[in-house]
C-alpha cells in the first residue's frame, strides 16, 4: 500500500502508471521509454519501500512473461492505493479541453496611467523597447492587442501529433541536454513523452533550456511538429511548465503580439498576462450600461481579457466587436461634439448676397451648371447667409465641376463684403486654381497688373482682385501680395494650406475653401476657425467617399454631393495591360500624339522619399526620350523641381508645347489639360484605387475619346483585384465602396490622411457596426450633449483621451 506524502510523489506515481500502461500496450517490449525502463526507474525518487524493491531488479533482463507479471503487480498496487490516478491532473487524451492549472496571486497595480516601469521586472531598457510599440503606460499595455492568435488549443497525445499543424502536447521531460548543431549553433534537445509515446524536441539557440527542463518535469509544448529522418520532432516549440502558472504561451489560443528588436514574445506575453490578471477585475467600464445592453456587447474587462487570451474563436470575435464599437462610438461622439461646437457659434458673417452677385459670372461661362452643381451652390448660398458659420463638405468625383461652384461661392462672399480664400494642398494645384480662376474671369476685362495679383471687372458693380500666394513665389512678390491682402485690397486669395494658414493676416476673411480635403483632418478644420473671426468653411473632396465613411470622417460637417457629371463627357477607356504589351502601349501613345493629342506617363511609386522618386523619374524620362520616343517632345515633372520649373513645364504642356508629360505622382490631382487623352500608369499595382482614379481623372476632360493604360510587372493578388476593378468601374463612388469593402479605409486614404484617431480594432468597412455606433452616439448626445452627467464622466474622459492621442496629421 502506498502512502502519499506529497504532490510530487503523487505525480511520479501517476507518470509511472502511464508508462507501465504504455509498456503493456506495446507488448512488454521495453520501448515505452526511450533508453529503456531501467534508466527511467533509476531516476525515480527512491522514496517508497516498494520502489526500492523494484529498482533492485533489471527490467531489461526479464523475459516477456516476467515483465508482464512485474508490470501488472505494480499497476495493481497503484490502483488499489489512495489513487494517484484520481488525484492526478485530468487526462488530456486527445481532448481539446485546456489543462487546468493553479493561479498565482496577482501583482498589485495602483494606477493604470502609471508608466510601465512601475511594473515589477520592467527596467528602462525594456520600457524603451515598448515605447517603440507606442506603449508607455500600463493602460497602453492593456490595449496592446495581438496581431493574431496561434491556435494551440488542440491538445493531442504525443503519439497522435500531426506534422505541420499548430497543436499542443502535455508531456513529461525524460531527459534534456545541450547539443552543438552543424554550424556550431548550440541548441537544447529533450526527449519528452506521455503514455502514448515519446517525441524529440529541439530548441535552436536556446541551450540554457537544457538546464531549465529538469527530468520528470511536466511541460506543455505547443507548436508544429516536423519530420526528421521520418521521425517526428518538435522544432523550437513554445513551452511552459504545466504547474507553473496559468497557461500563457501554450495549450490555448495564444496571442502573437507585435514585437520590436530585443523584445521576445515570451516577455511580452508574460508581462501582459500579469497586468491583465491583476488589473482587469478593477477596471471600470466607461460605456453606459444601457448602451452596452442595447448593443449586446461584452463588458470592458471581459472584452479586453478575451481579446488577449480568448477562450474560443467566438469569444474573440465578441471581444473585437466590443472594442471596435468603442472606437467607432468614441469617434462619433468626438465628431458630434465638433459639430455641436460649429453650430453653436454665432460669430460668423451673415453674407446675404443675392443672385445678382453671381449671375454675370454664371452667364459668362461657356456652359450651364448641372442640376447637381446648382443644388450644391444653393445649399452653400443659404449657409453663407447665416451668422452661424458654414461647415460644409462639397463632394464630387474628379471632373464633376467643383471649381465653378467654389468660385461662385467666393464671389458671393466678396459681394457680401468679405474676403475669400481657396487653399490647395500643393503649389502646383494652387497655381492651377489661380490659372483656372483667371481664365474663368477673363471672359471679362482683365486689368492684369502682372505679379501674383490680378484684377478683373466681372460686373458693373466693382472689380474683383485675385491674389496667388505660396512658398515658391519670389519674396518680393509674396510680400506684396501679403500686404495687399491684409490691407483689404485683395478679394480672393488662392494659395497653399500651409502659407494661408500661418502666413497671412486677412482684413476680413469670410469664407475659407479647402481643396482636396482627404489630406486634411478634423482638427485641422477646427484650426481654420481659430484665426480670430469665424469664416464660413467649405471643404472640397475629389475623392468619392462612401456614405458611412463620410459620416465618420466628416460627421462634423454638412454634406453637398455633386453626383452628376457635366454632359457630353465620353467614357474613359481603361485597359490593364500585361508587361509584354508595354511596347504596344508606347505605340498607342505615339499614335495618339500623331493625331494631335497629348499624354501623361506616371512613373512607378518607388518609395516615400521624393529624392529617390525624382531620381527614378529622371532615369525613366531619359530612357523614354532616347529609346522610345526620340522624335517627340517630352517634359519631366517631379517633386524636387523648383516651383517655377514645375509651373514652367506644366504651362508648356498645357499650351501644347510638349507631347508627353513624364511625372511622379505629384501630378495626382487637379491638373486640367483637355487635349491630353492618354494616361499611362507604370507600376499601377503600387497605387491605391483612389489615387489611380485621380490619375485617370486627368484625361477625358475635353471632347476627345480618352484612355487610361495600366502597367504592372508583378502585381500581388490584391493588386490584380484592384486593377481589374478599375478597369470595370468608372463611377468613383462605386469604386470607393468596393475598395472600402476590399481593403478598408486605411489603404484607401492612408491612415494618416483619414485624419481620424488610430483604429486598432474597428474596420470602417464594417458598415453595420459603424451605423450601430453612430445611432447610439446620437441617442446619447441628444440626451446629454456635453456628457455632463455623472454616469457619463468616464465616457467623457475616454472621448478626450482618444482624440488627444488621435492620428491627426500634424
Ligand atoms: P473638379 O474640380 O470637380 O474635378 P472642375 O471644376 O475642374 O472639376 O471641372 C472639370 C472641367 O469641367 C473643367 O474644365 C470645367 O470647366 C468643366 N465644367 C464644369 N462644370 C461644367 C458644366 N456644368 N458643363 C460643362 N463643363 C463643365
Ligand atoms: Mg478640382
Amino acid at each position: 500500500m502506498f502512502v502519499l506524502r506529497s504532490g510530487s510523489l503523487n505525480q511520479t506515481l501517476e507518470r509511472l502508471r502511464k508508462i507501465l500502461e504504455l509498456e503493456q500496450s506495446r507488448g512488454y517490449s521495453n520501448q515505452a521509454v526511450i533508453g529503456g525502463l531501467d534508466r527511467f526507474l533509476q531516476r525515480m525518487p527512491p522514496s517508497t519501500p516498494m520502489l526500492s524493491e523494484l529498482l533492485s531488479r533489471s527490467y531489461a533482463t526479464l523475459d516477456a512473461a516476467e515483465r508482464r507479471q512485474w508490470v501488472q503487480s505494480i499497476l495493481r498496487e497503484i490502483e488499489s492505493g489512495a489513487g494517484p490516478a484520481s488525484a492526478a491532473p485530468p487526462h488530456p487524451k486527445g481532448t481539446t479541453s485546456r489543462p487546468q492549472v493553479r493561479k498565482r496571486a496577482p501583482m498589485a497595480i495602483a494606477d493604470l496611467n502609471a508608466p510601465i516601469t512601475s511594473l515589477r521586472g520592467v527596467n528602462a531598457s525594456l520600457a524603451s523597447k515598448f515605447a517603440k510599440l507606442g506603449v508607455s503606460t500600463v493602460l497602453d499595455l492593456i490595449y496592446l492587442f495581438p496581431n493574431r492568435h496561434a491556435d494551440y488549443s488542440c491538445t493531442r497525445p504525443v503519439a497522435e501529433l500531426v506534422p505541420g499543424v499548430e497543436q499542443t502536447a502535455i508531456a513529461t521531460v525524460w531527459e534534456a541536454g545541450e547539443r552543438v548543431m552543424p554550424g556550431r549553433k548550440r541548441a537544447a534537445e529533450a526527449i519528452v513523452g506521455d503514455e502514448s509515446g515519446n517525441v524529440r524536441v529541439i530548441w535552436f539557440n536556446q541551450p540554457y533550456l537544457a538546464k531549465t527542463l529538469k527530468p520528470n518535469s511536466r511541460i506543455v509544448i505547443s507548436g508544429k511538429v516536423g519530420l526528421y529522418h521520418g521521425r517526428k520532432v518538435f522544432e523550437s516549440p513554445e513551452w511552459e511548465f504545466l504547474d507553473s502558472d496559468d497557461l500563457t504561451h501554450t495549450g490555448r489560443l495564444v496571442p502573437v503580439y507585435p514585437l520590436t528588436a530585443g523584445l521576445s514574445p515570451r516577455v511580452v506575453r508574460r508581462l501582459i498576462k500579469g497586468v491583465l490578471d491583476s488589473c482587469l477585475p478593477a477596471l471600470v467600464d466607461f460605456l453606459p450600461e444601457e448602451v452596452r445592453e442595447r448593443a449586446s456587447l461584452l463588458s470592458l474587462p471581459e472584452a479586453i481579457s478575451q481579446a488577449h487570451y480568448p477562450d474560443t474563436e467566438s469569444s474573440k470575435d465578441q471581444a473585437r466587436k466590443r472594442l471596435a464599437f468603442d472606437e467607432l462610438f468614441l469617434i462619433q461622439l468626438g465628431v458630434l461634439s465638433k459639430r455641436r461646437d460649429w453650430r453653436e457659434e454665432e460669430s460668423g458673417y451673415a453674407l446675404r448676397a443675392d443672385d445678382d452677385a453671381i449671375e454675370p459670372f454664371l452667364r459668362s461661362l461657356p456652359f450651364a451648371l448641372t442640376d447637381a452643381q446648382r443644388r450644391a451652390l444653393r445649399e452653400t448660398q443659404s449657409d453663407l447667409a447665416s451668422s452661424r458659420p458654414m461647415s460644409r463638405l462639397l463632394q464630387g468625383d474628379v471632373g464633376s465641376g467643383k471649381t465653378v461652384v467654389a468660385t461662385a461661392a467666393m464671389l458671393l462672399a466678396v459681394a457680401g463684403g468679405c474676403q475669400a480664400a481657396l487653399m490647395a494642398p500643393t503649389e502646383i494645384l494652387a497655381e492651377q486654381h489661380f490659372g483656372t480662376l483667371c481664365r474663368l474671369f477673363r471672359g471679362e476685362q482683365d486689368t492684369g497688373d502682372g505679379g501674383s495679383v490680378r484684377t478683373f471687372r466681372l460686373a458693373p458693380s466693382r472689380p474683383i482682385t485675385v491674389a496667388l500666394l505660396h512658398g515658391g513665389l519670389r519674396n518680393s512678390v509674396k510680400q506684396d501680395a501679403q500686404e495687399r491682402i491684409s490691407a483689404g485690397e485683395v478679394d480672393i486669395v488662392i494659395g497653399t494650406h500651409a502659407l494661408i494658414q500661418k502666413g497671412v493676416e486677412f482684413s476680413r476673411l469670410g469664407l475659407s475653401i479647402v481643396d482636396e480635403q482627404h489630406r486634411f483632418g478634423v482638427m485641422q478644420r477646427l484650426e481654420l476657425r481659430s484665426k480670430g473671426s469665424s469664416p464660413h468653411v467649405l471643404v472640397m473632396s475629389a475623392t468619392p467617399i462612401p456614405r458611412t465613411l463620410a459620416l465618420t470622417m466628416y460627421g462634423d460637417l454638412d454634406i453637398s454631393v455633386i453626383d452628376e457629371m457635366p454632359p457630353g463627357r465620353t467614357e474613359i477607356k481603361t485597359k490593364w495591360l500585361s508587361p509584354n504589351q508595354r511596347q504596344s502601349a508606347y505605340d498607342f501613345v505615339a499614335k495618339q500624339i500623331g493625331a494631335g493629342r497629348q499624354a501623361f506617363i506616371i512613373c512607378p511609386l518607388i518609395e516615400e522619399s521624393e529624392a529617390i522618386q525624382a531620381k527614378a523619374a529622371v532615369a525613366e524620362y531619359e530612357r523614354l526620350c532616347s529609346s522610345i520616343f526620340p522624335g517627340l517632345r517630352l517634359g519631366l515633372l517631379h517633386g524636387r523641381m523648383s516651383s517655377s520649373d514645375k509651373e514652367g513645364v506644366m504651362e508648356q504642356f498645357r499650351c501644347g508645347g510638349l507631347d508627353i508629360l513624364v511625372s511622379t505622382p505629384v501630378v495626382e490631382v487637379g491638373v486640367d489639360v483637355p487635349n491630353a487623352t492618354v494616361m499611362l500608369i507604370e507600376g499601377a499595382d503600387r497605387f491605391g484605387l483612389a489615387q489611380l482614379h485621380q490619375f485617370r481623372g486627368r484625361v477625358g476632360r475635353g471632347e476627345h475619346q480618352s484612355f487610361c493604360l495600366l502597367l504592372a510587372d508583378t502585381p500581388s493578388p490584391e493588386a490584380r483585384q484592384r486593377l481589374s476593378l478599375l478597369e470595370r468601374t468608372r463611377d468613383g463612388f462605386a469604386l470607393a465602396e468596393e475598395d472600402l469593402r476590399l481593403r478598408g479605409p486605411g489603404e484607401f486614404f492612408g491612415t494618416r490622411q483619414s485624419g481620424l484617431p488610430e483604429l486598432r480594432m474597428a474596420r470602417l468597412s464594417d458598415v453595420q457596426l459603424l451605423e450601430l455606433a453612430r445611432r447610439e452616439a446620437i441617442r446619447l448626445f441628444d440626451d446629454d450633449p456635453y456628457l455632463e452627467r455623472p454616469e457619463h464622466r468616464l465616457l467623457s474622459e475616454e472621448v478626450g483621451r482618444l482624440w488627444r492621442s488621435g492620428g491627426e496629421p500634424s
